[in-house]
């Protein structure tokens, strides 16, 4: 069959991967894709929320199958796009519905949801423009430190964690009067949990459920995880202190219950549940969900996959993933991201990349390249590569992936020389 892929960073890339080793795959399409993807798939000069472009791009290629790699088409609302229009009808489609994907576009709703199906997370109130008195006396009133959120996507930034009342108090301000637009209308103020952070990905045809392999991911630019924040400088599957009794607490606790709630209203969800959790004195809690596996731990997790991940998709598309075997690679895997110099803040793109030929033993999976003009590898993005390996343990996979990062070279270079550090 022929598949669409959206999307276009180092996660698509290792979704492409999966998808092009399985022999249900006949053609594959990865829109836009980059460099990495173009060496499994076509990739299609298109923009994932351009639906109607997605639409003709799934006609003309006699598409039968679409995953959707990030949020923002989903919370836009393309599966409902593809439900309405009978030309589509037939496509099998990966990734939930808008009302679904409030799960990770809107923190309050999230919040909600996890307040009715008894989820362990972190207490909370929302505000909006007209309750602004009331939240301020209320962080008035709070233990430090607080955690604002912006209601909406907010690409990262909108979560703020403050240690001074007074500034918790400016920040709200700032953030109801408009700071992230749209998007801080509302506002999550969330009490502060003290723990070590870990994530759970979650394949669902809407009733049944797979638990994928765990990761762990660093978002911080700067060694010892600190810094502005990232979109993930790497990641290690599986992190030791995640062990069976933590994964049991992890099932019942939130991965039934999150089911259950998501039958209980009736939402329209097949495909991925990210769920961002944080470990305090060993009881697992709910920090966020996603509606969309995670970029890089998505690498490190689909070096582990060994089961056929098209046909798991398939299996979730059609309700049928309650018959779904899945096999996981015993090894573990550690992914290192190279990133553009000046990274999160402004940088430069078109920079050469030289080295990815002489990497041994490692995977290198793209994000920011493109093949320039003369047909050179050049950076286009702020997260760049990322080098995903293989080890008995953990520690041989970081071993394996920095020594293949290091023969990698553009100008600006740069990574974490941490990952794993606390583990
Ligand atoms: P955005 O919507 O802007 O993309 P996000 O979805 O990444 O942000 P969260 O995952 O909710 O936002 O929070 C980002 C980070 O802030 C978390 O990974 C965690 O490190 C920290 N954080 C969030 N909530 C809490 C909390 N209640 N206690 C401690 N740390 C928190």
């Amino acid at each position: 069959m022929n598949v669409l892929l959206l999307g276009g960073g180092g996660r698509e890339h290792a979704m492409a991967w999966r998808l092009s080793e399985s022999m249900l795959c006949k053609q594959l399409f990865v829109a836009p894709g980059n460099a990495g993807t173009s060496e499994y798939a076509t990739n299609l000069d298109l923009n994932p929320n351009d639906f109607p472009a997605v639409k003709d791009a799934v006609l003309t290629n006699n598409v039968s199958l679409v995953i959707c790699g990030p949020e923002e088409p989903l919370v836009r609302g393309i599966k409902d796009f593809f439900k309405k229009d009978a030309d589509l009808a037939d496509i099998r489609f990966i990734g939930p519905d808008a009302e679904a994907a409030q799960l990770e576009g809107s923190k309050a709703y999230a919040k909600e949801f996890m307040a009715e199906f008894d989820i362990p997370t972190a207490g909370y109130r929302r505000f909006n423009a007209a309750s602004l008195e009331e939240g301020l006396e209320y962080l008035h009133n709070s233990a430090t430190p607080i955690v604002l959120k912006a209601d909406g996507l907010a690409a990262g930034k909108g979560v703020v964690i403050l240690n001074d009342c007074g500034e918790a108090k400016e920040e709200l301000k700032a953030m109801l009067g408009g700071k992230f637009g749209e998007a801080g209308s509302e506002v999550v103020v969330e009490d502060f949990l003290d723990g070590i952070e870990f994530s759970v990905f979650v394949i669902t045809d809407g009733e049944n459920y797979r638990i994928l392999p765990v990761a762990k991911d660093y978002k911080r630019i700067g060694v010892g995880d600190t810094g502005p924040n990232t979109g993930g400088m790497g990641s290690v599957s599986h992190p030791p202190f995640v062990d069976a009794d933590m994964m049991a607490k992890v099932e019942q606790r939130i991965v039934k219950p999150t089911l259950e709630g998501i039958q209980k209203r009736n939402l329209d969800y097949k495909g991925f549940i990210f769920i961002g959790l944080i470990s305090v004195d060993n009881e697992p809690y709910v920090i966020e969900y996603n509606c969309r596996m995670g970029d890089p731990e998505t690498q490190s997790v689909m070096a582990r996959l060994s089961s056929d991940f098209l046909q798991l998709c398939l299996e979730t598309a059609d309700g049928e993933l309650g018959q779904a075997v899945v096999e996981f690679d015993e090894r573990q895997a550690a992914t290192i991201v190279l990133v553009s110099g000046g990274y999160p803040g402004p940088y430069e793109k078109g920079k050469v990349i030289l080295g990815i030929e002489d990497v041994e033993g490692s995977m290198v999976f793209h994000a920011g390249t493109k093949l320039d003009e003369n047909g050179s590898l050049v950076t286009n993005g702020g997260r760049v590569l990322a080098v995903t390996s293989y080890g008995v343990t953990f520690e041989d996979a970081l071993a394996l992936s920095y020594e293949n990062a290091k023969k990698i070279n553009f100008a600006g270079c740069n990574y974490r020389g941490d990952i794993g550090f606390d583990l």
